[in-house]
C-alpha cells in the first residue's frame, strides 16, 4: 500500500518536475535565448550585435579628429569591430561515440569559455549560431580577435579533455570592420566563407582578413 502511496507520488513529482523544464525551455527560446548554453539566438544575437556594430561604426567613421584623439588614449578599442564564427571540428563523431547528452554538455562546455573569454563588456557579444556553430562580435581589432580564438581553442580542448578524455578542436573565420560601406550581415557572410576555407584547409584553425585582404591565420592548438 505504502509502495503504491510513493510511486504515485514520484510520478506526480517527476511529471511536476518535466513540465517545469519544459515550461523553462519555452521561457528562454520566447526570450531569445538557447537553453543550453543561455546564450542568445540567431535573432536575438542579430539584434544585439547590430546595435554594437552602429555604435563603433560611427566612433570609427564620423568622429572629429580630436574626439578620436582623445577617446583613443582611453580606451582604444572601441573603434574596432570583429565578427567571428566558431564551428567544433568533426563534432558528429562525438555524438557518434559518446552520445548525444555528452555532445550536449560538449556545446555547454564551449558556451561557457566564450563567455568566460570574452571581456564583459557592453560591446561584445556572443551567440548560438544555430547546432554547434557560435557567432562572436568582438570589439577589437583582427590581431585581438586571433589572440581571442587561441585562448578559446585552449580552454575548449581542457574541457573535452575533461569530458572525452581527448583535445577537440575548433574551426574560426573572421573579418574586420574596415570601411564605411560594411554591413554586419556582410562582414559575418565574409566570415563564414574564411570558416569554411579554414575547415577545408585542415581544421583547428582560425583564417581571417580586413578589408578582403588575408591579414591573420592561426593554429588553434
Ligand atoms: P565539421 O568538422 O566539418 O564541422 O564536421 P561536423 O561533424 O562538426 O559537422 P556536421 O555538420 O557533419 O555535424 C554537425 C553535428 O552537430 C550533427 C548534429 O547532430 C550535431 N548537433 C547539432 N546541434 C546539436 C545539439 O544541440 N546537441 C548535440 N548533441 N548535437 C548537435
Ligand atoms: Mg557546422
Ligand atoms: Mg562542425
Amino acid at each position: 500500500m505504502l509502495g503504491y502511496i510513493f510511486a504515485g507520488l514520484f510520478a506526480i513529482a517527476s511529471s511536476w518536475f518535466f513540465a517545469k523544464w519544459r515550461q523553462t525551455a519555452r521561457d528562454l527560446a520566447a526570450a531569445g535565448d538557447d537553453f543550453l548554453t543561455g546564450l542568445p539566438l540567431r535573432k536575438k544575437f542579430a539584434s544585439m550585435s547590430e546595435l554594437i556594430f552602429r555604435t563603433v561604426k560611427s566612433r570609427k567613421f564620423n568622429s572629429s579628429d580630436m574626439f578620436r584623439r582623445k577617446e583613443i588614449r582611453s580606451e582604444p578599442a572601441v573603434h574596432d569591430l570583429t565578427v567571428l564564427m566558431f564551428d567544433i571540428d568533426h563534432f558528429k563523431d562525438v555524438n557518434d561515440r559518446w552520445g548525444h547528452d555528452m555532445g550536449d554538455k560538449v556545446l555547454e562546455g564551449l558556451g561557457v569559455v566564450l563567455r568566460r573569454m570574452s571581456r564583459s563588456s557592453d560591446l561584445d557579444v556572443i551567440g548560438r549560431w544555430g547546432g554547434e556553430e557560435f557567432i562572436a562580435v568582438l570589439s577589437t581589432n583582427i590581431e585581438g580577435a586571433s589572440l581571442f580564438y587561441l585562448r578559446v581553442a585552449k580552454a575548449f580542448a581542457e574541457v573535452t579533455q575533461q569530458l572525452l578524455g581527448e583535445d577537440r578542436t575548433l574551426s574560426c573565420g573572421v573579418v574586420e570592420l574596415a570601411t564605411e560601406s560594411d554591413s554586419l550581415s556582410g562582414l559575418r557572410a565574409n566570415a563564414d566563407e574564411f570558416l569554411y576555407e579554414a575547415k577545408n584547409t585542415g581544421r583547428n584553425q582560425m583564417i581571417g582578413a580586413r578589408a578582403g585582404e588575408k591579414v591573420s591565420t592561426a593554429k588553434g592548438i
